[in-house]
């Protein structure tokens, strides 16, 4: 089975580059509160019939109970933005697998690309697209690993599931919840986030918090005394990077993060003034600073909020002027803990000795050292969830890229994965798909 496995992907390499780059060619930015998924998802959804799975469209707002359920985060926009699943049913009495994965990507940004966002561009051993890295790449390779077993008419005991989801970006998980409660489950899910091949037992979590100081507008032409909010910021940025340093010495009691070097903390964005107007003509009235902060498995909202801001109000109040305007700490979006599957879970050895065969040396095995929706599994269904995907670069930046053959060989990693989890109950004379 390896060996034919490994051959089919070594045949099909134009393919299976054609493949991601049809994905990256078709735009599916979110752009929060809504998003611009349908047309790639209506692509994955006749794909997936094509390859024989079960299909099934369905907006996640169509889901009853989602959103009073208590995982739900408001204030999207869903109207046309299906999430898609395609069930391969085995002949009964395997283990299921289920791929899970978001098709939105990030929005392309004013960062100037080198190459085209969305030519996929072969080149240097690389691929270039954006989300091609998070997360087409890896929902890709789980699809061409269906195509391939399919190929080599191999019939599975267990059902392979393969789920894309849309608004995953800013924290969504919606659509990964939408389809709990739509009642998929399976043995094991993978999500094939971005990895680099590590395969993550466990992942980090992380909270957005803006902090806003509040000054007097106007340039004082009648004697009105102004308080430019930018001085108190850039104070308040100084300690955000104290805090950084301080956050990263953090270490986690879970072993899957034993080597991590310490959650970050990013400043994201910094606003002061009307950035839509091509010029500025007063002291602005407000100024504020966007930042993400990560956590470890274990770690509470609660814990890392009172934790940060702790921190950073105590050293405000020995700072002059962040006590004459103190800064105002919002919440933005929900919190994504950081989860782990049980240890000792039997997927990890079947994972790990796949790996073995098919990379000598194994790969490693670690926790993610992101936040993604595989929460939602360990949180709100039955199925443990592991992340697993390609290896890449330049994840939410320009010239976003797969490592090409890392890439083939994650197809063979998913195929083979799928074979040993869910067993073969027979295998038939290779067939030819027509690709018209
Ligand atoms: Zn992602």
């Amino acid at each position: 089975m390896r060996e034919a496995i490994e051959r089919w992907v070594d045949d099909h390499r134009d393919y299976i580059l054609a493949f991601t780059k049809a994905l990256v060619s078709i735009p599916s930015e979110n752009r929060y509160p809504s998003g611009d998924e349908k047309q790639v998802q209506m692509f994955l959804f006749r794909y997936l019939g094509a390859l024989d799975c079960e299909t099934d469209l369905f907006l996640p707002t169509d889901v009853p109970g989602l959103t009073e359920h208590e995982g739900y985060l408001g204030g999207r926009d869903y109207r046309d933005r299906p999430n898609v699943v395609g069930r391969r049913k085995g002949a009964g009495g395997g283990r299921s697998l289920l791929f899970s994965g978001h098709v939105d990507t990030v929005p392309r940004g004013d960062d100037p690309w080198t190459v085209d966002p969305f030519g996929g561009i072969v080149k240097d051993g690389r691929q270039y697209g954006l989300g091609l890295f998070d997360m087409k790449g890896g929902m890709a390779a789980a699809i061409l690993a269906l195509e391939l077993l399919r190929e080599l008419n191999v019939t599975l005991l267990g059902d392979v599931l393969v789920e894309t989801v849309v608004d995953e970006e800013y924290g969504g998980a919606n659509g990964t919840l939408a389809c709990r409660l739509r009642g998929y489950e399976a043995d094991l899910a993978i999500v094939p986030e971005p990895s680099n091949l590590a395969i993550c037992p466990a992942h980090q979590g992380g909270s957005m918090f803006r902090i806003v100081f509040e000054g007097r507008a106007g340039r004082a032409f009648s004697g009105e005394t102004l308080v430019n909010p930018v001085f108190a910021a850039a104070r308040f940025l100084d300690i955000f990077r104290e805090y950084e340093r301080y956050h990263a010495a953090k270490r986690s009691s879970s072993p899957w993060f034993a080597a991590d070097p310490g959650p970050p903390a990013y400043v994201q964005g910094v606003r002061a003034g009307p950035a839509h107007l091509p010029l500025t003509d007063r002291v602005p009235s407000s100024c504020s600073i966007d930042v993400w902060i990560q956590c470890y498995p274990g770690t509470t909202e609660e814990e890392l909020r009172c934790d940060f801001e702790a921190f950073c109000l105590e050293r405000a109040a020995g700072d002059e002027l962040l006590r004459s305007m103190p800064p105002i700490i919002q919440k933005l979006i929900r919190f994504l803990p950081g989860t782990e599957i049980p240890s000792g879970h039997p997927a990890l050895d079947v994972l790990a000795e796949t790996a073995r065969e098919l990379h000598p040396g194994g790969l490693p095995v670690q926790g993610a050292p992101f936040a993604c929706d595989a929460f939602v599994f360990h949180r709100y269904s039955r199925t443990p969830c592991i992340i697993w995907g390609p290896k890449g670069g330049n994840a939410h930046a320009a010239d976003e890229y797969i490592d090409v053959e890392a890439f083939f060989l994650l197809v063979k990693l998913y195929a083979l994965t799928i074979v040993q989890w869910c067993g073969v109950a027979a295998i038939g004379r290779p067939r030819r798909t027509d690709r018209g």
